[in-house]
C-alpha cells in the first residue's frame, strides 16, 4: 500500500502575505491569526438597535484576518450595500493562547490594545438577522476592519474606563467610555476561550457604543480611545 506523500515542492500560486498589525513605538509586527468580534456590548447601542437589554451571553462573530486595514489606508466603499456603518471599538490583541481561560487569569493572555472600526453593511446585517441567517455578509467583507497600531500592556496597562469616540469629518458621532461595556475584556476572553482555542495573534473587537451611523464616499473617519493611537481612514468610491 502506497502511503508515502509526494514531496510537495511548491504552491499552486504564491500564498498571500501574512496579515500583520503595527506595534506602537516599535518595528515589530504583530502577525494576525484570527479576528473575533463581540456584538451588542454597550447598553446604549443595544437600545439604538432595538435589542433586548437583559444580559445574555455575548454575541460572537468573526471577520477574516485579511479584512484588517492599516491605519491611514483608504477603505473602498464595499459592494452590495447602501448603508455602510462605522462602529468604533476597543480591540484586544492576544499574546498568549489557551482554552477555558478563567476570567481571573484572562488579562495575562493580553498582548496589547488598539482602536478599531468594525465596518458593517448594516442593510445586509439587518436582513440576515431578520431571516435568522448568519451575519457574515454584513460583517466579514473586504477591508471591514480598519485598526490603528497596537500598544503593549507595558505601554498602556489595561484600559477600563477610557473615553472612546469617533468623528466623521468634523462631527462627533460616537462618544462614550469603556466602563459601559456589558461584557468586560476578561469575561469576553473567558467566554471566547470556551468556544475556540485562542492563539497568539488573535484580535478581539469588543463591541461599539451608541451613535453608529452611515458613511459615504469622501468621508474622513477619525476614532480614538484615550491613551491609544488615533485611527484615521477615508472612504473612497467603490466599484460601480
Ligand atoms: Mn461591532
Amino acid at each position: 500500500m502506497a502511503t508515502d506523500r509526494p514531496a510537495y515542492a511548491s504552491y499552486v500560486f504564491a500564498p498571500p502575505p501574512r496579515t500583520w498589525a503595527a506595534v506602537h513605538g516599535s518595528g515589530d509586527r504583530f502577525a494576525v491569526h484570527r479576528i473575533y468580534c463581540v456584538g451588542l456590548n454597550y447598553a446604549d447601542h443595544v437600545r439604538e438597535m432595538g435589542g433586548d437589554l437583559a444580559r445574555q451571553p455575548p454575541i460572537l462573530f468573526s471577520k477574516p484576518a485579511d479584512a484588517l486595514v492599516a491605519n491611514g489606508s483608504d477603505v473602498v466603499y464595499p459592494p452590495r450595500t447602501t448603508n455602510l456603518h462605522h462602529e468604533v471599538e476597543l480591540v484586544v490583541a492576544i499574546g498568549r493562547g489557551g482554552a477555558n481561560i478563567a476570567a481571573a487569569d484572562a488579562l495575562a493572555h493580553v498582548y496589547g490594545y488598539a482602536v478599531g472600526n468594525d465596518l458593517t453593511r448594516r442593510d445586509l446585517q439587518t436582513s440576515a438577522h431578520k431571516a435568522g441567517l448568519p451575519w457574515d455578509v454584513g460583517k466579514g467583507f473586504d477591508q471591514s476592519a480598519p485598526m490603528a497600531s497596537l500598544h503593549t500592556v507595558e505601554q498602556v496597562g489595561h484600559p477600563v474606563d477610557a473615553r472612546i469616540w469617533l468623528k466623521v469629518n468634523d462631527e462627533i458621532r460616537q462618544d462614550s467610555t469603556l466602563d459601559k461595556m456589558i461584557w468586560s475584556v476578561p469575561e469576553i476572553i473567558a467566554e471566547l476561550s470556551t468556544l475556540y482555542t485562542l492563539q497568539p495573534g488573535d484580535l478581539i473587537f469588543t463591541g461599539t457604543p451608541d451613535g453608529v451611523g452611515p458613511l459615504v464616499p469622501g468621508d474622513s473617519v477619525t476614532a480614538g480611545i484615550y491613551g491609544l493611537d488615533t485611527l484615521q481612514h477615508r472612504i473612497v468610491a467603490g466599484r460601480e
